[in-house]
């Protein structure tokens, strides 16, 4: 792969740089409508799926050039591009992917326009890591399919419209990858019932998702009956992608460093001691190499070749620096890490940055556990990608 970009590429982060100066500017951030002007702001420069086609709405941009944008917007500190954050990550691609025509036209604009969210329905009580054992029922009856089942552990199932929904559809296969079947459901839908559940961080961020004898009409089914499986498997390499979360990681690593070299620890700043500096350095060193396998994964998809296997690999470092990140930002602090906002200590104390350091560090699981397990990571890179036998 060439690291340099050529004066095109150039041009285009010097006119993201210039767009990201005027609108994310300090009095541009004092608007109180500043999200929704940076929201139309983004969408009007057709930079939200910008490498989604353009006759659905998308910017018809190539693969360079997305990530070009997406490491100035992290680097800015840039609010994300829209609010369907599963949408723009892997409904939408998977739709672009599998979807019919009249799916292309009826969905892809809304996600574009952060017109409403989407959540993903795969986990079930008894199916997370192995997740083909799911029994989410759906039978076909004429122009519906009826669904019956459960799925747990669904994000933002209380305030989403919709869901892209794993079903069995067929439970006689004996490669029980090949009854499954993915639909798209309104979560309005008579039967659908959402049962909320508290994290330890004590938000209700997740939920449990009930489906009883709903009626889901055969044209919202997303690729062919029982295609489900290579839908799901396309979806989660663009979720466990990762590149633009690496730019993510570098700026939140900066901030860390920044901490350690503001907060005195023993007399003197955290970040004079070796310890914390080892630890960081390590951290600095395994992003560093997520980048350059983000590189690995950017080269294969110019090339045309679709991702697969290879994005566990990052997926796995990131669940590690998620626990470690969150444990060195409460170590760096101290007894002031326990403080959740900025000034509530009786001795006005407080947590660093609003608290955002505790409340990262309490929120690791969503990072480490959700779309896949490290364990699953290894065995996938273990099978798939070193070849090594299963038993
Ligand atoms: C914050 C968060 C958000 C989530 N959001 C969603 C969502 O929106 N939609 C959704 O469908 N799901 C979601 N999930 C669920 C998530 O995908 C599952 O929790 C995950 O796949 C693990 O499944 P499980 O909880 O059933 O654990 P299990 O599969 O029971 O695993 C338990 C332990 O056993 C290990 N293990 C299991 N099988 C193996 C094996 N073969 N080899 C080695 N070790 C193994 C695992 O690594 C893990 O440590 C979310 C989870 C979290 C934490």
């Amino acid at each position: 792969m060439d690291f340099k970009l050529t004066p095109e590429e150039e041009a285009f982060r010097d006119e993201v740089r210039a767009f990201v100066k005027e609108h994310l500017s300090e009095d541009a951030r004092k608007d109180p409508n500043f999200i929704g002007n940076w929201l139309k702001a983004v969408r009007e420069k057709r930079w939200v799926g910008f490498n989604w086609p353009e006759e659905y709405g998308g910017g018809g941009g190539g693969i360079m050039e997305q990530v070009i944008l997406k490491e100035e917007m992290s680097k800015a500190g840039a609010p994300p591009l829209g609010t369907s954050m599963m949408g723009l990550q892997w409904v939408g691609p998977a739709i672009i992917e599998y979807g019919t025509e009249e799916q292309k036209k009826k969905f892809l604009p809304d996600i574009l326009d952060s017109a409403y969210q989407w959540c993903t329905g795969y986990s079930e009580p008894g199916s997370g890591s192995d997740l083909a054992s799911l029994q989410c029922r759906a039978v076909r009856d004429g122009d519906e399919y009826v669904v019956n089942g459960q799925k747990i552990w669904t994000s933002g199932a209380a305030y989403s419209k919709w869901i892209i929904l794993l079903t069995r559809t067929d439970f006689e296969v004996e490669d029980r990858h090949k009854g499954i079947t993915c639909l798209l459901v309104e979560m309005d839908s008579p039967g659908v019932e959402v049962r909320p559940i508290k994290n330890m961080a004590g938000s209700s961020h997740f939920a449990e998702v009930f489906f009883e004898d709903v009626r889901v009409p055969v044209e919202n089914r997303l690729g062919e009956e029982g295609q489900g499986w290579g839908v799901t498997i396309s979806a989660l390499a663009h979720e466990r992608s990762g590149i633009s979360e690496v730019a993510g990681l570098i700026s939140q690593h900066h901030q860390l460093v920044e901490l350690a070299k503001r907060t005195q620890k023993d007399g003197k700043p955290a970040s004079e001691h070796p310890g914390i500096r080892a630890r960081l350095a390590r951290a600095d060193a395994i992003i560093e190499g997520m980048r350059l396998n983000g590189q690995r994964f950017l080269t294969k998809q110019l090339k045309g070749e679709k991702l697969s296997s290879e994005t566990s690999i990052n997926k796995l470092h990131r669940a590690f620096l998620a626990v470690e990140l969150g444990d060195l930002a409460l170590e760096i602090q101290g007894s002031a890490s326990q403080y959740a906002e900025s000034t509530n200590g009786a001795d006005g104390a407080g947590g660093e940055d609003e608290g955002r350091w505790v409340n990262g560090a309490l929120g690791w699981p969503a990072v480490v556990i959700g779309g896949g397990t490290p364990n699953i990571q290894r065995n996938i890179i273990a099978e798939r990608i070193l070849g090594l036998p299963k038993d």
